[in-house]
């Protein structure tokens, strides 16, 4: 025996397969010519991050513009991370957003696909088996350096260009078997490194699919592959995951992009066929005339369980994230109308270099642009369910009619020019408020040329007037013909040209009874309005409003 097989025997008694035993596991994956296999592979900290979900929208997108597979990973290595129903949390945010995976984790336990298990937890085995390939090819060795021990180092090397552990700092490189033997027989806790074959001044060079040609200076640090408890760290679960995955697109976060020298040598000293990598920059926010990464502490909207909770549809949220996904979407869903956005040509290419911008105000107009072209069944289903889990009062007003509640939703929809006022299912309650008397609440402020006096003579013959089973146009023609007997006219143009001659003009005359029936001058179509809102509140509110204006007259 070698001291290197000694080594690995010493290491690592309990691991009996070999990484031959786990290349034949896991078969190169029999895929069409230039088919690609991405994954999105977060910690379950139980938070889904927006920036987690663009970055898993362009892995999915860059697997399915291929046909290749797009599979979920769940990295829970680093156990102080962990939160209780954490993995739920990014399954079911994932699955909201319609990012669904071909293979993978797929809830608490729960996992399809024959390249598994995907959750590195369930894998440490695997990771030891390439850990001890690599002793037993004298690639690897055990470190028993303390904390402080390291602290001591990082202290003696203030001066260093480079920091870490590595040439005379790498105080275990060479320690012979016997010392290593004793010391395991003595009980020390140890971690296991890289011998590093990289030089200091070697550089690698390598094209990143989003930041183009990037040339950094090799890794020469031994870095952790297994910590003391055996369990890998990132970087070591990364190659071994990522190759016996058969991953072909590594698309990540941008702060991973220091480490790529690194995780190429891995994969090198593994005997792995490198992968290629796209690196995502933060996505960004404007703050104070500047621009900041969009965050977890400060940014309600950098969950993605905030689009839910207010309601944003999927579909509007998936609409926003292509906007800022690649820069020629917009032009293309110009030229594309009603084209499903699994049509547009994702480009990793097109992806922005120095970070995409979160914008909320254009999340809520393309939202409403979404909302605006769904059927009012829609629209109701969709609110509904989020009005169970979210808005009890609105499920319940909603449930005293479901048909008028969809009537209401349908008011000014499905027309040449949809109104746009929704953005969001928590925007419903206010929105139609004045549709129910339990939520209506009178204002009777008025504008343009009405006054209470004139707002009271209105009200006084429309009341007389009104007539629910009229058409529409029956029933302009009796607001217009309220006009002349009042001192008002029926024709804006002619008020325009003489406005002394009159009190109002039919906008005025209408504008006071849309006041008196929602309490605000700005509704959808008041005929429609006043259909459903029935005879019965009709009646009520324009006496209510008589009364008033009577009163301030
Ligand atoms: N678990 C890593 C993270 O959450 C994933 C990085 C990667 O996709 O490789 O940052």
């Amino acid at each position: 025996m070698t001291n290197f097989e000694k080594l690995a025997e010493l290491l690592f008694p309990n691991i009996t397969k070999t990484p031959d035993y786990y290349e034949e596991l896991y078969p190169q994956r029999n895929l069409p010519e230039g088919a690609r296999v991405s994954r999105f592979s977060p910690s379950p900290t139980g938070y889904l991050h927006f920036g987690g979900l663009y970055a898993a929208t362009a892995a999915k997108l860059n697997s399915t513009a291929t046909n290749g597979r797009f599979y979920l990973r769940i990295e829970d290595t680093d156990k102080k991370r962990e939160v209780e129903g954490g993995v739920s949390a990014i399954v079911d945010g994932l699955n909201y957003f319609g990012i669904t995976t071909d293979e993978g984790v797929c809830g608490e336990n729960e996992e399809k696909g024959s390249y598994g298990p995907y959750t590195q937890s369930k894998r440490v085995e695997i990771y030891q088996t390439f850990a001890k390939s690599l002793v037993l090819q004298g690639m690897a060795y055990p470190c028993f350096c303390s904390a402080e021990a390291l602290d001591e180092i990082r202290a003696a090397q203030e001066q260093e260009d480079i920091k870490g552990y590595y040439g005379k700092y790498a105080k275990c490189r060479d320690l012979s078997f016997e010392e290593i033997k004793a010391n395991i027989e003595a009980g020390k806790a140890w971690t296991l490194r890289l011998k590093s074959p990289g030089s200091v001044d070697g550089k690698i060079k390598f094209e990143d699919l989003i930041k183009g040609k990037i040339e950094m200076a090799e890794n020469v640090i031994d870095i952790v592959l297994l910590k003391t408890d055996g369990v890998p760290t990132y970087h070591f679960a990364h190659a071994v995951d990522d190759h016996l995955m058969r991953t072909t697109h590594v698309i990540r976060g941008d702060e991973w992009i220091a480490s790529v020298p690194l995780h190429i040598q891995l994969f090198k000293v593994l005997g792995f066929r490198p992968v290629k990598y796209a690196h995502i920059a933060p996505i960004l926010k404007e703050d104070n005339g500047g621009k900041r990464k969009l965050s977890k502490r400060k940014d309600p909207e950098a969950a993605v369980s905030y689009y839910i909770e207010q309601g944003f549809p999927k579909e509007s949220v998936s609409e926003y994230i292509f906007t800022i996904l690649n820069s020629n979407f917009e032009d293309w869903r110009r030229a594309n109308k009603d084209a499903d956005l699994s049509s547009f040509p994702f480009n990793l290419k097109k992806m922005s270099v120095s970070g995409a911008l979160f914008d909320m105000v254009k999340l809520l107009d393309v939202s409403k642009n979404v909302i605006s072209t769904m059927k009012a069944e829609k629209v109701f289903a969709l609110s509904y369910e989020w009005a169970k889990a979210y808005h009890p009062q609105l499920a319940s007003l909603y449930e005293k009619d479901t048909e008028r509640a969809t009537a209401i939703l349908n008011i000014d929809r499905e027309n040449k020019k949809p109104r746009k006022d929704i953005a969001k299912w928590n925007d419903i309650p206010d929105y139609i408020s004045y549709m129910y008397d339990e939520t209506f609440t009178p204002c009777y402020e008025l504008n343009g040329n009405a006054t209470p006096q004139l707002a009271a003579d209105v009200l006084e013959k429309y009341m007389d007037a009104v007539n629910l089973s009229d058409d529409k146009d029956t029933w302009f023609a009796r607001i217009k013909e309220l006009c002349e007997p009042l001192g008002c006219t029926a024709n804006v143009k002619e008020f325009k040209q003489n406005p002394d001659a009159f009190r109002g003009h039919v906008g005025d005359v209408s504008t006071i009874i849309r006041v008196a029936l929602t309490g605000r001058t700005n509704t959808p179509d008041l005929y429609s309005i006043t259909a459903l809102l029935g005879e019965e509140t009709v009646k009520a509110r324009l006496k209510a409003a008589l009364k008033y204006y009577k009163e301030e007259a």
